[in-house]
């Protein structure tokens, strides 16, 4: 598959921190709360008219990707996955997991 690559700085809009570009890869998340937006079709597209708030639900272990985390959208309802990036709050990710439990 061939993934668009679009890195971005943005505001969030859940905790309207600015995120800075990922650099290394498209940034689809923020890093301090971990939310993203629906506005992908496939990843790094921004092809998406729902723009719907992305809340992560759940963290997953892929053994080729490391950690994704698992977002619902709040709009549409669709189930989206992303990879965790480098510069995740790891607290955060470790409330999500804890939450599943
Ligand atoms: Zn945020
Ligand atoms: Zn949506």
């Amino acid at each position: 598959m061939n993934f668009k690559k679009n890195d971005q700085s943005f505001k969030c809009v859940n905790c309207g921190c600015n995120v800075e570009k990922l650099n290394y890869s498209s940034r689809d998340h923020c890093n301090f709360c971990l939310y993203g937006l629906h506005v992908d079709i496939m990843p790094g597209d921004r092809l998406n008219e729902c723009k719907g708030v992305l809340k992560p639900i759940e963290i997953m272990q892929d053994s080729k990707k490391g950690c994704i985390i698992v977002y619902k959208c709040l709009k549409c309802g669709a189930i989206i996955r992303n990879k965790m990036a480098e510069d995740d709050n790891y607290e955060e990710i470790l409330k999500i997991s804890a939450h599943k439990n």
